[in-house]
């Protein structure tokens, strides 16, 4: 049993997105039935649209960072009832059995997390949809609480730009009396820059944009540096406790690697489609590190939606109607974002 559920989709990495019919399924005992408001728009949805990490599956129904009111719970639902706010972020299941499924750490499942669109369909077969449509179900260990008193559509894209800074920064413990660097203003960036301002670190905001350099210090920004200009790189030589790397595009991490004082570490959120050249001269001379870090878990996610709710922290947000979402990404391979997209999902309707 499923419901007809309208949609945007691409049907090949070189179609633009447009509209599709896709079936949900019927809620089953612990799912939550959710009718989205607003969708965020992740650089991620158009890599996995234009296939740049190649194994997209079409169509493709792209959207992780999903906000609405509960339509309709499962008889075993204890989280939610109709009427309810909740959120999706990029995961809709896990196995639930492995260590760190136990752990908390749904998003290194060893089985890979379910993604919320492009994933394995547990339920219809297929594959996942996302969020750019009118409503989604998914098993309420998976839905997030959304709190009362912030902007809903700036909520929106704290369940992937939001949970993929703060979970690093956490991880690595980023504080007060530490050197902290955020490179590329996007939808990450700004994120990353909010938290770090927010966690007391003093907070270094890397841009390619010259245009971006007020907006970076009105989002807590200690310093911004042009990172084309060596001269500005060079005064902050073998100075960082820590830098997040939120470029979605070909770029040189050694001239950030040389920018870590002795046992910093870079750590990338950004996955831009080609291998990054790592010279093994950026890392041994001060002991340097470079890491990854993916999403964030569930109990994580609700606790960067709490942090955010008691510190007022949303994201600087553009609405869009789904019918410009293929100009918004025209605009985000510009970097021109400020600082991320948010489909009105009630111009489904138009
Ligand atoms: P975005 O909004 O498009 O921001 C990317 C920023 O990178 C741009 O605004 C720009 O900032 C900078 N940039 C772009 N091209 C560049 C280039 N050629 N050289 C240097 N800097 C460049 O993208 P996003 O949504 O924040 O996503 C960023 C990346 O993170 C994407 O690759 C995305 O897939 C990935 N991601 C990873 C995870 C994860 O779990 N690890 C989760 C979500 C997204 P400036 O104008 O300031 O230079
Ligand atoms: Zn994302
Ligand atoms: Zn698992």
């Amino acid at each position: 049993m499923s419901t007809p559920t309208r949609s945007f989709a691409a049907q090949s990495a070189t179609s633009s997105l447009a509209p599709y019919t896709l079936e949900r399924r019927t809620p089953t005992e612990h799912d939550v039935a959710i009718e989205i408001l607003f969708c965020g728009v992740c650089h991620s949805d158009l890599h996995q649209v234009r296939d740049e990490w190649h194994n997209s599956v079409y169509p493709v129904v792209p959207g992780h960072e999903i906000v609405g009111r509960v339509t309709k719970v499962g008889s075993s639902v204890t989280k939610f009832k109709q009427g309810d706010l909740a959120a999706v972020g990029c995961m809709v299941d896990s196995c639930r059995k492995c260590p760190n499924c136990l752990a908390g750490l749904e998003q290194y499942c060893n089985s890979f997390p379910v993604l919320t669109y492009n994933g394995p369909d547990k339920h219809l077969g297929g594959m996942t949809y996302g969020g750019y449509s009118e409503g989604i179900v998914v098993d309420e260990a998976y839905v997030l609480k959304v709190p009362e008193n912030l902007n809903l559509a700036a909520v929106a894209p704290l369940l992937c730009a939001g949970i993929t800074t703060y979970s690093p920064l956490r991880h690595w413990k980023v504080g007060p009396g530490q050197k902290v660097g955020i490179v590329g203003l996007g939808g990450l960036g700004h994120m990353g820059l909010k938290f770090a301002h927010a966690l007391g670190a003093h907070v270094v905001l890397f841009t390619t944009s010259p245009n971006k350099v007020e907006d970076a210090k009105r989002l807590g920004a200690d310093e911004v540096v042009i990172s084309k200009d060596a001269e500005q790189m060079q005064a902050h030589a073998q100075s960082f406790d820590f830098i997040l790397d939120a470029v979605s595009a070909d770029h040189d991490p050694n001239t950030y690697l040389n920018l870590l004082k002795t046992d910093g570490t870079l750590v990338l959120v950004g996955a831009p489609e080609n291998p990054l050249p790592v010279a093994a001269f950026s890392l041994l001379p001060q002991r340097r590190a470079i890491a990854g870090s993916m999403i964030g878990g569930i109990a994580e996610t609700q606790e960067m939606l709490d942090f955010c709710g008691k510190h007022e922290i949303v994201s600087d947000i553009e609405m869009i109607d789904i019918q410009q979402v293929n100009d918004a990404y025209t605009r985000l391979l510009k970097s021109d974002v400020k600082y991320r997209f948010v489909i009105d999902m009630a111009s489904l309707k138009k």
